[in-house]
């Protein structure tokens, strides 16, 4: 892999279903780290966690029990 170190040798990974090389995960990472910096993917992530929320109050007033219990399984996991 020529490209190790670069977004191209992550996809090349990908594409060659190699294991990823630890200066293609950095590049990786640092390219997304930036990709959520723009504007318009904050906006997205924005609204899509509203819509999230929302739909999770939703859930949880149609299944009040069930969700309960999995707040409270999640919360013990926090406990660990
Ligand atoms: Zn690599």
């Amino acid at each position: 892999m020529s490209r190790c170190g670069t977004t191209q040798g992550y996809d090349d990974h990908k594409a060659a279903g190699t294991a990823y090389c630890q200066p293609c995960r950095d590049a990786a990472a640092a390219y997304m780290r930036e990709y959520r910096q723009r504007p318009e993917v904050q906006r997205r992530e924005r609204i899509n966690r509203g819509a999230r929320e929302r739909a999770l109050t939703r859930l949880a007033a149609e299944h009040p029990g069930r969700f309960a219990a999995l707040l409270t399984e999640e919360l013990a996991k926090e406990d660990a």
